[in-house]
């Protein structure tokens, strides 16, 4: 197997940062002398090697990587993360720390995370974010995370958003998981003076009235807000096949809703692709606690007046706000814009 690396040298003579990037990443995984050579395509000459194989394999992009197999075939590739995966390494794909948090390069990063293993994509998440990465607990299903992120052997905060609401059960779990683990969790309450005055004025069960919207505002999207704000990056459990609301999740984003520490925040759902069936697959497999709700028919599972047991023929989300559309079935957590 020959590998070239196609770098871009622009107008004036300077290297594509992009590119010199590149080479920093396969050099930081000692992969630098697997590159059999490099060839150079010059922006402003497109009779340059690099411009002329450029060409002849339809690629706009650099750095670009190609591969002469022992048939003879030649394959390219335009993502280095993918290169290292599938020719290089079988590693999560990068050790690199200065994640910047430019829009476009999340999503090609979110591209190359989403064929890793949600093991994979949460260790390569705490490599780089470590304890400014915070993993949102619910007292749910979405426990695997956690034990993916102990196993991954970096540090990780762990925070609850504790509305005052939640089952006895999923209190005592929490606390479970906190001592199986020996885990600090960090349980996040709503601010007192407006949950005051909501429950004041609209009392305690208003959400079968006229929503759930303004009581998961005070008691859930608040406090994330504030905890966010502490943090660089979020973990959540969220997944596809969790409901309407979730069908397109990445498996990695700049968070569109909410703020970090120094401005952009980078959300992680590295369950995303995963289904139920998998989720639970894992937990019996490596001896993950679970919520005993779990067992009462509860699937999806939050505060308890807002929670119920579903039958086997109904979607999991059908247990949650039961009184109102699948398509407004979130609570202002995960908004998409
Ligand atoms: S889930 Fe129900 S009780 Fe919990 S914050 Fe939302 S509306 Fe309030």
């Amino acid at each position: 197997m020959q590998i070239t690396m196609v770098k871009k040298r622009l107008e004036g003579g300077a290297a594509c940062g992009k590119c010199d990037q590149a080479e920093d990443l396969l050099k930081e995984r000692g992969a630098w002398p697997r590159i059999d050579r490099v060839v150079w395509a010059h922006e402003d000459d497109p009779s340059s090697e690099g411009m002329r194989l450029a060409g002849e394999h339809g690629i706009d992009t650099a750095p670009f990587f190609l591969v002469e197999q022992e048939d003879g075939a030649t394959v390219a590739y335009t993502s280095v993360l993918k290169l290292l995966r599938e020719r290089l390494t079988a590693a999560p794909p990068s050790l690199r720390r200065d994640v910047d948090l430019d829009a476009k390069r999340i999503e090609e990063l979110a591209m190359d995370l989403s064929s890793l293993t949600p093991q994979e994509v949460i260790t390569w998440v705490l490599e780089h974010f470590g304890k400014d990465c915070g993993i949102a607990f619910s007292g749910a299903e979405d426990v695997a995370l956690i034990d993916m992120a102990a196993r991954s052997g970096h540090d990780f905060n762990v925070f609850c958003l504790d509305t005052g609401r939640l089952h006895a059960e999923t209190y005592r779990f929490i606390d479970e998981v906190r001592k199986h683990y020996g885990l600090e969790i960090e349980m996040i309450s709503p601010e007192p003076a407006p949950l005051r005055a909501f429950v004041r004025k609209k009392g305690l069960f208003s959400f079968y009235e006229d929503g759930h919207k303004e009581c998961c505002g005070v008691r859930k999207v608040e406090p994330l807000k504030r905890v966010l704000g502490e943090h660089r990056a979020w973990a959540t459990g969220q997944r596809r096949d969790q409901s309407p609301t979730r069908a397109d999740v990445p498996v990695l984003q700049l968070d569109p809703a909410f703020s970090g520490r120094d401005g952009a925040l980078v959300k992680t759902n590295p369950l995303a692709e995963w289904s139920s069936e998998q989720t639970w697959r894992y937990i019996r497999d490596n001896g993950v606690p679970f919520n005993p709700l779990h067992t009462r028919g509860f699937v999806s599972i939050g505060c308890e007046p807002c929670t119920r047991p579903i039958n086997p023929s109904q979607h999991e989300r059908e247990g949650r706000w039961w009184w109102e559309e699948a398509t407004q079935k979130e609570c202002g957590l995960h908004a998409k814009h």
